[in-house]
């Protein structure tokens, strides 16, 4: 063999070798660019996921994108990959602060919800179960999006139970407005304050109005202190306006009706008198007319005596003149007899009309005197009220001052009233001091003044028992209270008294007294409530 021809040969096996080495090349280019693809698309997909999470992610992510699309060297790839960790790790550590923030967020609404009043039953069940299966932190946020999108619904739902029942209150929640100390807004729902609403309950509690009217007003009443939403607080507001109004106009109609009878009764005497007295100067005219010529047929008589020639013919005259006599007299009877009776038709007539206005009269009496009595009343309790406890203390604090005798006075204060109302609402609150208002005045001896002071206070005014016999009374009383069944939705509750009592002393004034009975209820509640404390 010549060394041509192995050169040649030689360069053959070369050329073989370097074909094989460039389909290979090919083949790893091939590999490489279809990895580099799946990695870009990888990287493609990764950033539409995390779009919007951080912008310096999403930058960092388009660069290695774009360093894998040119190829770029494996070293800035490295680089680049190496800070997009250290962006991902931060990223975890924010991720949990988020879970553990959303977490909080997420049952500190469940929970408010869960205090709002007057969810329908179903709902309040459903949302304890979400709030029980959120209980544990999830391991994700994107695990929070179906519960968070739960509990939307059932925000939803309350609101529409809210819409729904218009009279029922659901999203007051005061409580849990004030605890947060934030303002008493709620969406465009503003609530109002309880006290003011309180403070309306109280005055209306005092307002006389007709029984009618009255139970209106109790029954509004009801219903505004369970709804403290602005709109239906305003919807209550005019109702009672109304109802003022309507009992107003009622006493106004029925004092115009009284006082238009009255003038039209006034106007038919007036006529009738008149009536009389011109039908009487005319009968007595009649009379005097007929008198006159009764007087001239009389006459007319004598001067047919003188001058009669004859017995036979004055009989005969005196016979014709007495006939006409007799017509005359009959005349004269006729018309007495109907000026006697039309005058007593008038009589009557106007004596009836006189009878209907003295019963008119009476009602109107009655009317005044129910107003007086309800002006002195608390409508509620029924007890006697501020108005007449004053009235009634002033007087006997006078006839104390004029010749002293054991004159005491004692404030009564029910023990955590609020929470009643807080607890079982206003209605159990009203019916509450119902109970107690007549428990009190069936335990306290005969003859003492029982009255509601205001709120949840009573006093009592007793005028002949001395300080022993006092307190044994009034600690028999707060024992009787203490043991009083009440029963609220099915809890068994008792409800406790704080009494303060004293005596009143010659230097006493009503001031210095009420002072002294007031600070021996609050001692009874500074020294733990449920108890009577006397002062003297
Ligand atoms: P304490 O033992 O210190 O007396 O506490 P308390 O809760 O009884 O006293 P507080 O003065 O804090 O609350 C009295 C409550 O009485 C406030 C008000 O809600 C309630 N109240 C006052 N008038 C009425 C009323 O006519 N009806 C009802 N249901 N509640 C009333
Ligand atoms: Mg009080
Ligand atoms: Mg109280």
């Amino acid at each position: 063999m010549n060394d041509s021809s192995v050169a040649k040969k030689q360069l053959v096996a070369l050329k073989r070798k370097l074909d094989s080495a460039i389909e290979s090349r090919s083949s790893l280019e091939d590999d490489f660019n279809l990895q580099s693809n799946l990695l870009i698309q990888f990287i493609g997909k990764l950033t539409l996921i995390s779009k919007g999470i951080d912008l310096e992610l999403d930058n960092r992510l388009a660069q290695l994108r774009s360093l894998f699309t040119k190829s770029a060297p494996i070293s800035d790839i490295e680089n680049k990959i190496a800070v997009i960790t250290k962006l991902l790790q931060q990223h975890s550590i924010t991720n949990e602060k988020n879970i553990t923030h959303m977490h909080e967020q997420f049952n500190q609404a469940g929970g408010n919800l869960q205090k709002i009043n007057g969810l329908p039953d179903n709902l309040r069940r459903d949302l304890r179960g979400l709030l029980t299966e959120t209980k544990e932190s999830k391991d994700a946020l994107i695990q929070y999006i179906p519960l968070l999108s739960k509990l939307l619904v059932f925000y939803d739902l309350a609101l529409k139970a809210k819409n729904g029942l218009p009279k029922q209150g659901i999203l007051q929640a005061p409580s849990v407005i004030s605890a947060n100390n934030d303002l008493p807004i709620r969406g465009n729902l503003v609530t109002f304050d309880s006290t003011i609403l309180e403070k309306i309950s109280v005055s209306l509690s005092a307002l006389p109005l007709s029984k009618a009217h009255t139970n209106d007003l109790l029954a509004i009443k009801k219903q505004l202190m369970s709804d403290k939403s602005s709109d239906e607080v305003l919807n209550h507001l005019i109702d009672i306006f109304d109802v003022i109004v309507a009992d107003f106009k009622d006493e106004q109609s029925s004092a115009k009706n009284f006082l238009t009878s009255l003038s039209a009764t006034l106007t038919t005497v007036q006529s009738a008198v008149k009536e009389t007295i011109v039908t009487q100067v005319k009968s007595q005219k009649t009379n005097e007319k007929i008198n006159q010529k009764l007087q001239g047929q009389l006459i007319d008589m004598t001067g047919t005596v003188e001058k009669a020639l004859s017995l036979n013919q004055v009989k005969e005259d005196i016979n014709e003149k007495l006939q006409f006599i007799a017509h005359t007299l009959e005349q004269k009877s006729t018309f007495e007899l109907q000026s006697h009776q039309r005058l007593a038709d008038k009589l009557n007539d106007m004596s009836a009309k006189v009878q209907r206005l003295e019963d008119q009269s009476k009602i109107f009496e009655q009317k005044l005197a129910d107003q007086q009595r309800k002006s002195m009343q608390d409508a509620l309790t029924k007890l006697a009220n501020r108005a007449a406890f004053d009235d009634y203390f002033a007087k006997a604090m006078v006839r104390f001052h004029h010749k002293p005798f054991q004159l005491a006075l004692i404030v009564i204060d029910i023990d955590d009233f609020k929470k009643i109302n807080d607890t079982y609402g206003h209605t159990a609150g009203d019916k509450t001091l119902q109970v107690i208002a007549n428990t009190v005045v069936k335990s306290v001896s005969k003859g003492v003044f029982v009255g509601r002071y205001g709120g949840e206070e009573f006093v009592l005014i007793y005028s002949k028992t001395q300080e022993q016999a006092l307190i044994e009374e009034l600690n028999t009383l707060n024992k009787y209270v203490a043991r009083l069944p009440f029963k609220f939705k099915s809890n068994k509750v008792s409800i406790t008294l704080s009494i303060g009592a004293t005596h009143i002393k010659a230097d006493d004034n009503i001031h210095i007294a009420f002072e002294r009975a007031d600070q021996a209820m609050y001692t009874a509640k500074k020294q733990g409530k449920n108890q009577v404390v006397y002062v003297k």
